[in-house]
C-alpha cells in the first residue's frame, strides 16, 4: 500500500552513449552509499524507486541524462540527492514559479538549504539569496530561466561551484509541444558558462520527437537516457458519453466526498457556473482560470493545497504548478486538445501512488467544437494538420472498445503485455455491433435531406416525427422518413457521433452544425463496407466500482487525531499538510502505532528533520490515543 515502486523500467539508451570518456570516479562506490543515508534520512524513503539511483550516480560521476518518467514517477529526487552529494550548488531551472516555491518550502521542512530567484522576490530578499550563495550556504537553487539568462544572475552564479544543473519541464524547448517556453530556447548558452558541470534534463512528456529536441536544443552533452514506463497504474481511466453531464457529475462525485480533486472545462463561463453549482451541493469548489486575477487564482490555489477536500474547477491553465500528491479525481467535462495533454492533466492525480480516478464525459458537441477551434485557430497549415492529427487520436481513443490504459501507453510508445484490469472497458467490456445497416439509413438521410441539417432534425427525420419543421421542409415526403424509427434518440445520436469520428460525416460548423456526407462514405453507401460501432452503454450501468483511496479509508478516532495533529502543525508553519506528512505516512503511523522516536523513524516519510521537528507532537498524540 505505500509507494512500493509501481514503476516499471525499460531504462535504455538510444545510441547516443558514445560520450567522451569520463574517467571513472573513484569515489563512486563511497558516494552512492551516502545516497542512500540521504534518501533515508533527510528524505525518510527506504529505498530509491525505479531509474533514480542510476540517474543519480550518472550525474554524480559527471554525465548528462535526460529523464523521462511520468507524473509522480520522482523526478525530483534525481536531482535533489546529487546536489547534496557533489560539491556546489544545483541549479534548477524552472518555470512554474509556485511549483518552485513550493518544492523549496518542502526542502526546507526537510533541512536542505534551499531557495528560489524569480520575478516574486523583493530586493531585500534577493540580496538575502545572493549572500547565502556567495557564503556557501545553499545546496539548491530554484531559478526562473528568463531569470538565469540574466547577465547580472549568470555573473553570480559563475563565481560559485555549480553541483549540476536541472532543467526541470525540459518539453518547454519544443516549439511543437503545448507548453512551448521561448526562454528554454536560450538555455543551452549556460553549457559554456559552466563547463564541466554534469545536466539533467527531466519531463513527462514522452512523444519521440520531442525527446530529440530536448536533446538538441539544450546541446546535451552524449546524455545518457532514462525512460521510465510511463503506466500510472493506480489510475483509473473511465470515458462516458455526455448525456446529463450535472447528473452525471454528481453520481462520479459521491465517491469523493471530504476528498480533493480538479474538474476541467473547456470556458470560463462554464468554469464558474460548474464551482457554483457544486458549492450548492455541498463541495467545497473553487474556480481557477485566466480571468480572475492573480490574487484570487493564487489564493484558491493555496487554499488547495492547504485545506482538505477542495475541489478546483479549472480551465486547462490550472494545475501546471501543483505539486500535491493525494489529488484523488480528475474529471473532465470537455475533452482536453490532445492525448498529451489529456495524461498530462490526467497525471495530476494521485501522485502519492493510492488509488486516484480520471474520467471523463464527451459528445458530439465537444468533436465538433474542438474541430473547430482548430480549424479556425490561426497556425499555419502544417500546424494545424498536426493539431487535426493530434484530435483524431484523442477522438479514437475515447471511442475506442479495448483497453484503455493499453492504448495511452501505446501511445507514448510503451507496449502492457496485457489489458490493465483497471480502466472501464477491462472492468465493463463494452458491446460492439454491426452498424452497416444504421450507417446507411443515416447517411441517406443525411443526403436527401440536403446536408444541410444538424444532428436533432436529422434523427427527427429517422425517427418519424413529424415536427413543424419536418412538414414545413417536407421531409415527411422522403423515403428515410420513419426508417429508423425503431431505434432510439440517443442510439442515433451515438451513430452520428461515431459516424462524424471516423470521418464518414462532417459537421459543419460554419452552418449550425450541418452534417454533410464525406468521400469516406461512399463505400459505405455503396454497400461495398461494414462498420461496427461501440455500443454506448446507459450511464448508470457504467458506474465504476467505488475506488476508494486507501490512504483515507482509516476513519478511526486515531487518524482523525493524527489528522488534526498535522493540519494544526502545517498551519503554524504555514505549509499544506502533506509537507508535514503525506497520508501514507499518518496511515502508517495509525497502523504501527510506534512509542519511540526509532519506530516512528522507521516509517515511510520519516526522515531527521521531520523527526526532530514534529516527532514529539505525533508520539503525544499516539500516547494518549492509548
Ligand atoms: P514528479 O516530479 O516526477 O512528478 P515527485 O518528485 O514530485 O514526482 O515525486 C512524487 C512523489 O513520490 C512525492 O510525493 C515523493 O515524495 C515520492 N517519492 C519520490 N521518490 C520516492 C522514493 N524513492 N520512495 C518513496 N517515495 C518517493
Ligand atoms: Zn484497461
Amino acid at each position: 500500500m505505500q509507494s512500493e515502486d509501481p514503476i516499471l523500467i525499460c531504462g535504455f539508451a538510444l545510441g547516443v552513449l558514445e560520450g567522451p570518456s569520463i574517467p571513472a570516479p573513484r569515489y563512486t562506490a563511497r558516494m552512492t552509499d551516502r545516497a542512500l543515508t540521504i534518501l533515508k534520512e533527510t528524505f525518510g524513503h527506504g529505498a530509491f524507486r525505479g531509474a533514480q539511483r542510476a540517474i543519480i550516480d550518472t550525474l554524480v560521476a559527471g554525465r548528462d541524462c535526460i529523464v523521462l518518467m511520468p507524473t509522480g514517477g520522482g523526478k525530483s529526487l534525481c536531482y535533489q540527492v546529487p546536489s547534496l552529494l557533489r560539491e556546489g550548488v544545483g541549479i534548477v531551472v524552472s518555470p512554474l514559479i509556485a511549483l518552485m516555491q513550493d518544492q523549496v518550502v518542502a526542502l526546507r521542512e526537510l533541512g536542505v538549504r534551499a531557495a528560489c530567484l524569480n520575478s516574486t522576490l523583493s530586493p531585500a530578499e534577493q540580496r538575502a539569496v545572493y549572500t547565502a550563495l556567495a557564503n556557501g550556504a545553499l545546496d539548491l537553487l530554484y531559478v526562473a530561466p528568463e531569470r538565469i539568462l540574466q547577465d547580472d544572475t549568470l555573473e553570480r552564479l559563475t563565481q560559485i561551484r555549480v553541483a549540476l544543473i536541472a532543467i526541470d519541464e525540459a518539453h518547454c524547448v519544443s516549439q511543437w509541444g503545448h507548453d512551448f517556453r521561448a526562454d528554454y530556447l536560450g538555455l543551452h548558452r549556460l553549457r559554456e558558462r559552466f563547463p564541466g558541470v554534469p545536466w539533467i534534463a527531466l519531463t513527462a512528456t514522452a512523444d519521440a520527437r520531442t525527446r530529440e529536441e530536448i536533446a538538441a536544443r539544450l546541446e546535451l552533452d552524449a546524455p545518457q537516457w532514462f525512460i521510465s514506463s510511463f503506466d500510472r497504474p493506480n489510475i483509473r481511466y473511465t470515458v462516458e458519453v455526455k448525456s446529463d453531464p450535472r447528473r452525471q457529475l454528481r453520481r462520479f462525485l459521491d465517491d469523493f466526498r471530504g476528498q480533493a480533486g480538479i474538474v476541467y472545462c473547456m470556458s470560463r463561463a462554464k468554469v464558474e457556473e460548474t464551482a457554483a453549482w457544486l458549492v450548492d451541493e455541498g463541495y467545497t469548489a473553487l474556480p481557477y482560470h485566466a480571468g480572475l486575477t492573480a490574487e484570487l487564482r493564487e489564493a484558491h490555489q493555496s487554499r488547495f493545497q492547504r485545506e482538505d477536500g477542495v475541489i478546483v474547477v479549472a480551465t486547462i491553465a490550472f494545475g501546471m504548478g501543483i505539486d500535491k500528491p493525494d489529488v484523488r479525481f480528475v474529471a473532465h467535462l470537455d475533452l482536453p486538445k490532445s492525448i498529451e495533454a489529456y495524461y498530462q492533466e490526467t497525471g495530476r492525480a494521485g501522485r502519492d501512488g493510492e488509488p486516484a480516478q480520471a474520467w471523463m464525459i464527451y459528445g458530439l458537441q465537444d468533436v465538433v467544437r474542438l474541430r473547430q477551434m482548430v480549424d479556425e485557430s490561426p497556425a499555419d497549415e502544417q500546424r494545424k494538420r498536426l493539431e487535426r492529427h493530434k484530435l483524431d487520436a484523442l477522438l479514437g481513443w475515447c471511442e475506442m472498445t479495448e483497453c484503455r490504459r493499453r492504448a495511452l501507453l501505446a501511445y507514448f510508445g510503451d507496449a502492457l503485455e496485457a489489458p490493465c484490469g483497471n480502466c472501464d472497458n477491462c472492468l465493463h467490456p463494452p458491446l460492439t455491433w454491426d452498424a452497416t445497416e444504421a450507417a446507411r439509413q443515416l447517411l441517406s438521410c443525411v443526403y436527401r435531406t440536403g446536408q444541410r441539417f444538424g444532428a436533432a432534425h436529422v434523427v427527427d427525420v429517422l425517427l418519424g416525427k413529424a415536427t413543424e419543421k419536418v412538414r414545413q421542409y417536407r421531409h415527411d415526403t422522403l423515403s428515410t422518413f420513419g426508417l429508423g424509427a425503431e431505434r432510439s434518440v440517443e442510439q442515433w445520436r451515438s451513430v452520428i457521433r461515431q459516424c462524424v469520428v471516423r470521418g464518414l460525416l462532417r459537421a459543419d460548423v460554419e452552418r449550425y452544425g450541418a452534417l454533410t456526407l464525406t468521400e469516406a462514405s461512399r463505400p459505405l453507401l455503396r454497400g461495398e463496407t461494414t462498420l461496427w460501432l461501440r455500443e454506448d452503454p446507459a450511464a448508470a450501468v457504467r458506474r465504476a466500482k467505488r475506488a476508494t483511496p486507501a490512504a483515507s479509508a482509516p476513519s478511526s478516532l486515531l487518524w482523525e487525531a493524527l489528522r488534526a495533529c498535522r493540519k494544526r502543525l502545517a498551519d503554524e508553519h504555514g505549509v499544506p499538510p502533506y509537507v508535514i506528512f503525506h497520508d501514507a505516512t499518518l496511515v502508517a503511523m495509525a497502523a504501527a502505532r510506534p512509542s519511540s522516536a526509532d519506530d516512528l523513524l522507521s516509517l515511510p516519510g520519516v526522515g531527521q528533520a521531520k523527526l526532530a521537528r514534529y516527532g514529539d507532537a505525533f508520539l503525544q498524540v499516539l500516547r494518549e490515543a492509548g
